[in-house]
């Protein structure tokens, strides 16, 4: 692993080749180390495995990406890029998929031991996809529905998925007789073994097509721009997912299409801070309206609702407006608003106001502060 060749490298071309240039590269490469042309030569079999994988790489546009982008790192199952669990997953995989390439150009020459052929055929999941949908603060409180295009691999129109040309048909196998399945005899030190795999040529399917299908190149799928319609329901939150079963990428070899997970992003609020299902808000108030006494107007997320602030309210004080914060995304539960009252302090004053906040201050003396006085008062016992 340490000191891997570059992909583009091993197929002798350059970055930023076309997907022709590559696969043409690879034919070559892979015809020049194939095992059945270089019998027990142990060099052109390491090269022919590095190719392959090479080319499982470059062919794949999103592995290509990776590759480019992140280089080994970024498509080696075991990195933590791609593989394993959750997003981006079905990695993994390796070699190239021969069935485009090679179907009809090698007939059969492939006759080494394809054990990875057997797994490379069996139905697989899709691809799961994921895409984040930004709302605003509102839309997560009561809910909304989003289109969204996604580029994703769908069924051939033409073909309906066979990946043979409408009018042709496919062919049995001429190697396994259309069972699917090969035997190969390996000789050993210890005698000679029978191995039953999977049919090279056909891929197990027990089928050749001979004309591929002109709208995919035989594969059966084609990339598309699908919009679909998510249904955002009221309460989500920020980095919620939304799991759609099935919106994923089709499935390989008849297997499940993946899933598509939705990642919400909420755009923040100028007033409102949400925390759960509940909602906070400062209010700036003035002096003689937190000394008075008074009433303010308090927004929620759909009205403007009064509250009576009494005489002698203290800066910070919190009061709670019951259920006015977020439905809970499940059960019937819903938050509160949390208001919490500051004191606003003037900063530009002329000579005049200066002078008749003095006179205020005068006016009202010192016992009025009970606050004040106290911590004056332990100040002066610390310090006899
Ligand atoms: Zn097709
Ligand atoms: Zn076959």
């Amino acid at each position: 692993m340490a000191d891997k060749r570059d992909y583009y490298e091993v197929l002798g071309i350059k970055k930023g080749a076309t997907e022709d240039e590559i696969k043409k590269a690879f034919r070559k490469m892979a015809m020049q180390y194939h095992p059945d042309k270089n019998p027990g030569d142990k060099a052109a079999e390491e090269k022919f495995k590095e190719v392959n994988e090479a080319y499982g790489i470059l062919s794949d546009a999103k592995k290509k990406d990776l590759y480019d982008k992140f280089g080994h790192a970024g498509v080696d199952p075991n990195s933590g890029f791609g593989g394993g669990g959750g997003f981006g997953g079905g990695f993994g995989g390796g070699g190239a998929d021969f069935s485009d390439i090679f179907g009809d150009l090698f007939g059969g020459i492939f006759g080494g031991g394809g054990n990875s052929n057997a797994r490379r055929n069996a139905p697989r999941k899709g691809q799961d996809l994921q895409k984040t949908i930004r709302i605003t603060f509102k839309e997560a409180a009561f809910g909304t529905k989003k289109k969204i295009t996604l580029n994703k691999s769908v069924e051939c129109p033409s073909c309906h998925g066979s990946g043979a040309e409408p009018g042709t048909s496919k062919k049995t196998c001429s190697q396994c007789g259309g069972s699917g399945k090969v035997q190969t005899q390996q000789n050993t030190p210890f005698g000679a073994f029978t191995n039953v795999s999977t049919c090279p040529t056909c891929h197990g399917t027990g089928q050749i097509i001979e004309t591929p299908c002109k709208q995919c190149g035989g594969s059966g799928k084609i990339r598309k721009d699908v919009t679909i319609s998510v249904d955002i329901p009221a309460g989500v939150d920020n980095d919620n997912i939304i799991p759609l079963k099935g919106q994923g990428e089709q499935g390989i070899n008849g297997g499940p299409a993946g899933d598509l997970y939705i990642i919400i992003s909420v755009d923040k609020h100028e007033l409102f801070a949400r925390s759960g299902n509940d909602l906070s808000l400062e209010i700036p108030i003035t002096f003689d309206q937190a000394a008075l006494g008074t009433t303010i107007t308090v927004p929620t997320l759909t009205e403007k609702v009064t509250y009576k602030v009494p005489p002698g309210t203290q800066p910070g004080t919190v009061f709670r407006l019951k259920g006015q914060g977020i439905k809970s995304l499940r059960g019937n539960k819903t938050g509160d608003l949390y208001v919490k009252v500051n004191l606003e302090v003037p900063t530009k004053l002329n000579g005049d106001q200066k002078k008749k906040i003095k006179d205020m201050a005068d006016a009202i003396g010192q016992d009025a502060y009970t606050k004040r006085n106290k911590f004056a008062n332990c100040v002066k016992k610390m310090f006899n």
